[in-house]
């Protein structure tokens, strides 16, 4: 039906169709192309140009955004920064696809993640889609995402943040909930905690794609936000149990051997593993909390973000393990 409406190319026809939504095409000789990279047929993803922190030169486009596309309608899992960002992707659906965003999917409550929910706030209250998220990311949206905006337009600049304002989930999702795009079914695990107090995982099956939000990086430290080292260790496990072919995360990782997992799941596993164990090992060795410093981890000195987060990523686990070392006893 959506192809037959944008053929008529009449929005008083299309509503009378019946058609998903009326709202005028983009002008698509003004639209900025977007570079997307197909991960299997009907999925896509915008990586950013380079690995990096949050800097006026990414414009706060630091994690990939990722979309499924069929049949006319777009599913947006993580949409971006800003106002800007999610703009550009609504065009580019428009223009280069001829879809029309259905659904926005919020990963976890990261501005980086998030803030692009505003490019589609005219078509959430005309209740042309809905903005999806676990529970917790909705709330803990609604506590910081004002503070988020504006961290982020410290960091990214004012003129990125242009326009966008906060723009919360208008359904909560339920574990075990299929998102169905044409040939597509996402399932919603379990959100884990690990990189933020809740982290929403799907699961294509039929693709052996999961989407793991925060909780898988690459060449990008890890950041133990609000969530912890031992519960985003499980959260791995799970997503390994799973034998997933492509992981979409904070960064976009392929394994073309069916017994191997790919690969950022792996590193990023290997890093809080031995976050873990030098964490412990500095306490068998009678170290305190304000001697965490000492714990440098080399081999992901040259990490993006290892200078702004090894330091405190220390600390988080240093609180976390202190009860654990304690109840086990040293050196065991
Ligand atoms: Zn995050």
């Amino acid at each position: 039906m959506n192809g037959l409406c944008r053929a008529l190319g009449a929005g008083l026809l299309a509503l009378l169709m019946g058609c998903a939504s009326t709202a005028p095409r983009p002008d698509c000789s003004a639209a900025h192309a977007v570079p997307w990279q197909a991960v299997v047929p009907g999925l896509w993803v915008w990586q950013p140009d380079v690995v990096g922190e949050v800097s006026a030169a990414n414009a706060g486009h630091v994690v990939p955004t990722s979309v499924v596309v069929s049949g006319g309608e777009a599913l947006v899992i993580d949409p971006g920064p800003s106002h800007r960002h999610g703009l550009r992707v609504r065009d580019s659906l428009a223009c280069r696809f001829g879809a029309q965003v259905r659904w926005v999917v919020n990963t976890h409550a990261h501005a980086e993640n998030v803030l692009a929910n505003s490019a589609f706030a005219d078509r959430l209250a005309a209740g042309q889609l809905e903005i999806l998220s676990s529970d917790g990311t909705r709330s803990a949206m609604q506590q910081r995402c004002a503070a988020c905006l504006a961290s982020l337009g410290e960091r990214a600049g004012q003129g990125a943040m242009a326009g966008t304002g906060i723009v919360l989930p208008s359904r909560v999702l339920k574990t075990g909930e299929l998102l169905r795009v044409g040939p597509h079914t996402l399932r919603v695990l379990p959100p884990a905690p690990g990189h933020t107090e809740s982290d929403l995982v799907l699961w294509d099956e039929a693709s052996r794609v999961v989407w793991a939000g925060g909780l898988v990086v690459d060449q990008r430290l890890p950041e133990l936000a609000q969530g912890g080292v031992d519960a985003w260790l499980s959260a791995l496990d799970r997503i390994a149990a799973l034998r997933p072919r492509h992981v979409i995360g904070n960064t976009v990782s392929s394994t073309l051997d069916d017994r191997a997992l790919p690969p950022a799941v792996v590193v990023t596993r290997a890093y809080l593993a031995e976050l873990r164990a030098r964490v412990l090992a500095a306490m068998d060795e009678g170290r305190h909390a304000g001697e965490s410093a000492l714990i440098t981890m080399p081999a992901y000195a040259r990490w993006a973000g290892y200078a702004q987060r090894q330091g405190f990523n220390v600390q988080r686990a240093w609180r976390e393990l202190e009860p654990v070392w304690m109840e086990r006893g040293p050196g065991q």
